[in-house]
């Protein structure tokens, strides 16, 4: 049977194609992947890549095509995928929700009742949840024969403990408006730390793990016994780590200051803390390679945002290291972590508090994606903790999660 993974965006649809390999499978084989974005614009890009079975790659892009809303773009992945002949076994659609709420812990398959689930988490995730539903609405109705399952974002961390998904405000504000830690990246952060367990030769059960999801959003779990215990993210994907631009951890009272004192709407102020902050508000740019090379030439605002970027992690690394009693690995993972040696340098430096020891040469120039299995050690002989970067594949963990909920 064929999984077909879904992430919808308000102005864009990623998806990849895979196949369960039927009985006796060692596992997903990855068949098709491809992109619709500017979706509503007058001039829209479709893109897919086939890939067959000996690894060889096609190419296939539309520039400057008309894709008037997600219905279309839909159509057009569904179109491309049988035209070109890769998509003949489709059985279900897994879908990628950002917030589950408290109502979801596990992949759900989707009927009028979850939908209505779905959708009274909006108040908790009015940027994120409203495309992931269009997609799965769209699907739907021009497939009503396949079974859809939703996968949650926040469904790892439902395992926080009460002592830190709390936030210390009045019990009524949790239980009349969900005013809780949530966590996201759910499953990345579950993919890189059972694939961390593998690579460390031990059970999930064994293993205290900080894996480190550092990407345009960034986030910090705890992984305990391959239960997620703490993470950085909050209520939203807002809390916590300095992101592309979403300013992590900040006083509350910078809020009101900004609403009292400036002027501000809550709209603009939101707007500002998600869109205009982190790395982009410290240095003018959110892409790291830009941000490293404008620091390298000895750029000081650039320099800066990184110090900023760092130093927040490092934070957290040592908050997480507390939290879990012992540590085993660290784990890099996302565009940043998989790919920037001079911020897992950085990130690491004199961390023999923790027990944490790079090998700089090790480390040098690593690319997950490269490297054999998409895993690399980058630590030291005699560091007592693991440094793994491991290239995440959130749609990989989706579409295993989408047969595990069918089967159940
Ligand atoms: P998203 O959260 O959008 O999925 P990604 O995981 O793709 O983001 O991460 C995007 C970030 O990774 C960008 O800041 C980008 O600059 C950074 N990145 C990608 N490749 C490299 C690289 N070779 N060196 C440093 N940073 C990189």
């Amino acid at each position: 049977m064929q999984v077909l993974v879904l992430n919808s965006g308000s102005s864009s649809i990623k998806y990849r194609l895979f196949d369960d390999g039927g009985e006796g499978s060692d596992g997903l084989i990855l068949l098709a992947r491809g992109l619709v974005e500017r979706i509503g614009e007058s001039s829209s890009t479709a893109a897919q890549t086939v890939v067959a079975a000996d690894g060889t790659e096609t190419e296939d892009v539309e520039d400057g095509i008309a894709i008037a809303d997600h219905a279309e773009g839909f159509r057009w992945i569904v179109d491309r995928l049988e035209s070109s002949g890769v998509a003949d076994d489709l059985g279900a659609i897994g879908h990628r929700v950002v917030h589950g709420g408290e109502e979801f812990s596990a992949p759900t398959v989707i009927d009028e009742d979850v939908i209505a689930r779905i959708e009274a988490q909006i108040p908790l995730a009015p940027l994120h949840n409203p495309a992931n539903l269009t997609g799965i609405e769209v699907a739907r109705q021009l497939r009503p024969e396949l079974t859809n399952v939703a996968v949650f974002d926040t469904a790892f961390h439902a395992t926080l403990p009460a002592s830190a998904y709390r936030y210390a405000v009045p019990e009524r504000l949790r239980a009349e408006q969900g005013v809780r830690r949530y966590g996201f990246h759910g499953t990345s952060h579950a993919y890189v730390a059972r694939r961390a367990a593998a690579a460390l030769g031990r059970t999930e059960e064994q293993c205290k793990l900080v894996t480190l999801h550092l990407g345009n959003g960034a986030s910090a779990a705890a992984v305990d016994g391959g239960r997620s215990v703490e993470t950085s993210m909050g209520l939203s994907p807002l809390e916590g780590l300095v992101m592309g631009t979403r300013s992590g951890d900040l006083d509350p009272a910078v809020i009101f200051h900004l609403i009292r004192e400036a002027g501000m709407s809550a709209e603009e102020v939101e707007r500002v803390l998600n869109r205009e902050s982190g790395l982009l508000g410290l240095c003018g740019d959110n892409d790291l390679r830009t941000i490293e090379d404008r620091a390298a030439a000895g750029d000081e605002a650039a320099q800066l945002a990184l110090d900023v970027y760092v130093h927040r992690i490092r934070k957290y690394l040592g908050a997480y290291a507390a939290v879990l009693g012992r540590l085993d690995a660290v784990v890099f993972t996302a565009g940043v972590g998989e790919n920037s040696d001079t911020l897992r340098a950085a990130i690491c430096a004199d961390l023999d508090v923790l027990g944490v020891r790079l090998d700089a040469a090790r480390n040098d120039g690593v690319r997950a994606s490269k490297a054999p299995d998409g895993i690399a050690a980058v630590h030291a002989d005699d560091s007592e903790v693991a440094v793994l970067v491991i290239a995440t594949d959130e749609e990989h963990e989706i579409a295993e999660q989408t047969l595990a909920a069918l089967e159940a």
